[in-house]
Order: structure tokens, then C-alpha cells, then sequence
């Protein structure tokens, strides 16, 4: 179900280094990421879409990237949504909600932060300028969430939230949106991608002229992008309404 996962259980404890050859350089740990599958919709082209949310596992605990879905019912029930707890995506792997230490939307539609609420004891980390876009942009979802009670650590631009992982700024499918960027052995990298790209094919070819609707607000901004993420040649891209892993 996803790249990385086997070994998850024998690695991940406190004190449990990995010390295959290549790592010493950095003293880095691999990281681990898990998908989750956590609903599917109809997508605007009358297809289902899956909803997945990752957790990555790093020494010291577990962060999740995106939170799944949760809204208004009628928001539920126009995008045909068959939903599941995010708690018991966790329980599935073992963990509960109090496990997650911190998490990372991607950006603030309700597909990816619709259950930030069961998070309320983890700082959340955004870009500044995706929660000054749903404020002015979706004032309905702000305010489902209670975003004022919630624990945002504001991002400008670029960042590393820990050792080996960070957020890089991809505007164009919202204005804050981000990726995330796991680091493993020997400098190579994974990539959670968010709604950057939707699809593999998307990835391939941002250039095309079919694009999905909804894939990009702002077509230039999302080209530039894209453009920049191609660049770095991440070893593997993870997606999050599709099941492909992209290997380079
Ligand atoms: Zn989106």
C-alpha cells in the first residue's frame, strides 16, 4: 500500500538506528511514510477519487501530512463522499490520534485538513498565505473547523519542520499550497505532492492543456511550480487522489 512501509514496526522505536552503510555521512535516520486511505469522492469529472493522508515516522514520533475529509454535510454530500475516520485510519497502523505530534496540511481544502480537529494538541503547520486564502476564500470551512482555537504554526516560503523533512511553497492550486519533502539515504528524497499534481499523468506533462478542473487556480503561478518540483527530481512522488507511486 505504499513505498516504505515494511519494517515500520522493528524500526521505528525509540533508540532503534538504522545504521546501513551509506547513512553514517549525515547521521540521518530514514524516515518512513505510510499512506492512509482515508475516503474517496466524485471528482468533478464524474470519477472516484481516493483521499490519502501520510504518516511519516521519524525518531522521535510521527508527524501526518493532511488530514482527510470533514465539512458541512452538504459539502459531504455534494462531492459524494464515502468517508472514514482518520482515528481509525491510525488504528489500523497501531496508532491513535495522540501519536501524531504534528501535522502538515498541505493546503486548507476540506479533502486535506477536514479532520485537523482531532488533532487539537498538535501544532499544525501551514503556509501564512493558504490560511489568510481560506479565510477570505471559504469563510464557511474556516469557521467549520473552529481554525481560531487551533494551533497554527505559520509558514513563509520554504521550511524544515525536522530533521529530513520539510515543506517547500508550490503555489498555483492554492495560493499557499505546499509539498513535502522526505529525506533518506544518500541525499534522495520522497515527495508528498498534495493537489500540486492530481495525477501521474499531470506530473509527467503540467504543460498539457487538459488539465482537471480545480488542478490549478492560478495556471502560471502552477506551472512555475511545477516546473520547480520536476527540477528537484524527487526519487519517489507520493499522490494524494491517486494510488501510483512514481518512481524516477
Ligand atoms: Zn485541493
Amino acid at each position: 500500500m505504499n513505498g516504505r512501509a515494511s519494517g515500520r514496526r522493528t524500526s521505528s522505536g525509540p533508540g532503534r538506528v538504522d545504521h546501513r552503510a551509506g547513512a553514517g555521512e549525515h547521521e540521518q535516520v530514514p524516515l518512513e511514510i505510510t499512506r492512509l486511505h482515508l475516503a474517496s469522492l466524485q471528482g468533478l469529472d464524474g470519477r472516484r477519487w481516493p483521499v490519502h493522508g501520510f504518516v511519516v515516522t521519524h525518531p522521535g514520533g510521527a508527524v501526518l501530512v493532511d488530514t482527510g475529509v470533514g465539512g458541512p454535510q452538504e459539502w459531504l454530500d455534494d462531492w459524494r463522499v464515502v468517508n472514514r475516520s482518520v482515528a481509525d485510519a491510525l488504528a489500523d497502523l497501531d496508532m491513535s490520534p495522540a501519536d501524531i505530534g504534528l501535522v502538515i496540511n498541505t493546503h486548507l481544502h476540506f479533502d486535506h485538513c477536514g479532520q485537523n480537529a482531532v488533532f487539537k494538541h498538535a501544532p499544525c503547520y501551514v503556509q501564512r498565505a493558504e490560511l489568510s486564502r481560506a479565510e477570505r476564500e471559504s469563510p464557511e470551512l474556516y469557521d467549520w473547523f473552529g481554525f481560531a482555537g487551533a494551533r497554527f504554526e505559520l509558514l513563509d516560503g520554504d521550511a524544515e519542520v525536522l530533521p529530513g523533512l520539510e515543506v517547500i511553497a508550490t503555489p498555483g492550486h492554492t495560493a499557499g499550497h505546499q509539498c513535502v519533502l522526505v529525506r533518506g539515504e544518500g541525499g534522495a528524497f520522497d515527495l508528498l505532492i498534495g493537489d500540486a499534481a492530481y495525477t501521474p499523468r499531470i506530473y509527467a506533462d503540467p504543460g498539457s492543456d487538459q488539465l482537471p478542473a480545480g488542478q490549478a487556480s492560478d495556471v502560471v503561478v502552477w506551472r512555475d511550480s511545477m516546473r520547480r518540483i520536476r527540477s528537484l527530481d524527487p526519487e519517489r512522488v507520493h499522490f494524494c487522489h491517486h494510488t501510483d507511486v512514481v518512481h524516477r
